[in-house]
Order: C-alpha cells, then structure tokens, then sequence
C-alpha cells in the first residue's frame, strides 16, 4: 500500500489523522517540533486506505497515493477521499 502523504506546509499537526486513523500501529506520529506540531507518516505499509485520515484533517494536508483512482467512478465507495484524490492524479 502507497499510503498516505503529508503536505508539511498545511499541516497544523492537530492530530485528527492520527485520532482517526483505525491501523495499529497508527500510520502517523505527531512530532513536537518547537512551536509547531506536524504529523508524519511512520507506518506507511499499515494503510488501509479507508480515506478518513484525508476526510478529517481541517487543513486538506493530506492526500493517498491511490494508484487505482483512475479504475473507479469518483464516487465509489461514497468516499470524498476517492475523489478527491482521484482528480490530484489526473
Ligand atoms: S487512509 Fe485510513 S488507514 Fe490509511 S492512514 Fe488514513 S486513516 Fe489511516
């Protein structure tokens, strides 16, 4: 599995990811990092790609390298997560 990226740049590090996130290990990790908090991706291979780390981070930071988007109806699965990722593959 590809997993999901973080853009550091949106990132606020208000850990919704790594709250939503069902795999065990957690596929992130939030580091302190002075003032700021940015989460990182340290379990890449435990993605499931359920797409609810995308749905939930405030700030669109996060994105799956879904590399089947293309095969599918933007709509499959219901998910925003689908479809927006589908459409940054293009
Ligand atoms: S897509 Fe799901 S399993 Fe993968 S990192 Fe996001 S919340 Fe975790």
């Amino acid at each position: 599995m590809p997993g999901p990226i973080v853009d550091h740049d949106k990132c606020n590090g208000d850990e919704e990811c790594f709250n939503v996130c069902p795999a065990d290990p957690n596929v992130f990790e939030i580091r302190d990092e002075g003032e700021n908090k940015k989460s990182y991706v340290v379990h890449p291979e435990e993605c499931i790609e359920c797409g609810l780390c995308v749905d939930a981070c405030p700030t669109g930071a996060i994105t799956l390298e879904w590399f089947w988007g293309d095969m599918f109806p933007s709509n499959w699965m219901g998910g925003r997560a689908v479809e927006g990722t589908a459409l940054e593959m293009r």
